[in-house]
């Protein structure tokens, strides 16, 4: 099983990404699609009068203040337009995609946050009213129904909270767990950028193999959103995902580059087969 995370950063070629999963469902590549949509549910949120704002965690974590009215334009963006929109790319390209959030069928489940901390203008604040959370669980159980069924699962956040309100949560530490529960041997992240680059915006300094002890290391070489992958990286491999990929998701062939070792390897250097 090979579990592909899509950043929703601008830049990244929706089209080229739907040419490669097919070809590889062709193959019989078992697969499972994420995907994000930060960069338009910004834009849309902005036309909508209601601009995106971050937050800076008191660990130094960069995440959207989810109020309820955020919460729902990210539904509009994430689970209509960007999701609508791959799967139908998917579906002109003769793969039966499936397009779902983290609601549905509690896919992603987890805990809401009953308060958030953060660091506003120096001094520490608490946020009561945030719609955010992690994903625990996952509903392998259904998607594992949905790949016998010959469909191709196309997921994206919000997940749902114990108590069943939608979450916002991470996409990339989503897509961890979901590798993570089925043992994946690969999980690729694409994004706008060819992989964590030393000198950030520098792509010739592109960080080829992080070795899963050094992970550490490498954190401090990320900023703000980069942050986050690295961590689900981590999270990844400590539950036996065989290695994590970041890759341009810019260029053709995206995620067979990624796989044949292109981009940053994070796990054992070895080059993971297209096949079960
Ligand atoms: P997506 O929405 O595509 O999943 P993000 O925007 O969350 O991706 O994260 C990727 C972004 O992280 C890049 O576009 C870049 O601006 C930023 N970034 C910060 N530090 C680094 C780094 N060291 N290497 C690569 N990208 C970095």
């Amino acid at each position: 099983m090979i579990v592909l995370k899509i950043g929703g950063s601008e830049g990244i070629n929706y089209d080229y990404i739907a040419d490669d999963v097919a070809a590889l469902v062709t193959e019989g590549q078992p697969l499972i699609v994420i995907h994000g949509g930060s960069a338009l549910t910004n834009k849309v949120a902005a036309q909508l009068g209601h601009p995106p704002q971050f937050v800076t965690s008191v660990s130094g974590f960069s995440s959207r203040r989810t109020d309820r009215r955020t919460l729902e334009i990210f539904e509009m963006v994430y689970c209509g337009q960007v999701n609508k929109g791959l799967v139908e790319k998917l579906q002109q390209r003769g793969v039966n995609a499936v397009g779902l959030s983290g609601i549905d069928g509690r896919i992603w489940e987890g805990p809401r946050k009953d308060a958030i901390k953060i660091i506003d203008k120096g001094r520490k604040r608490v946020i009561r009213d945030d719609y955010t959370g992690k994903v625990e669980k996952v509903n392998a159980a259904l998607l594992q129904t949905l790949l016998e069924a010959g469909t191709l699962p196309v997921l994206t956040p919000p997940a749902i909270s114990y108590d069943g309100e939608a979450i916002n949560v991470d996409g990339d530490r989503a897509a961890a767990a979901t590798a993570a529960a089925f043992r994946a041997e690969a999980l690729v992240v694409l994004s706008n950028v060819p992989g964590l680059l030393e000198k950030f915006p520098d792509e010739s300094s592109l960080i080829r193999h992080i070795p899963p002890a050094k992970i550490d290391q490498f954190m401090a070489v990320a900023e703000d959103r980069m942050k986050k992958k690295v961590m689900g990286a981590q999270e990844a491999l400590a539950q036996g995902i065989g290695r994590v990929i970041f890759a341009d998701g810019r260029v053709k062939q995206s995620v067979r580059r990624a796989l044949a070792g292109e981009g940053t390897v994070i796990g054992d250097q070895q080059i993971v087969n297209c096949e079960r």
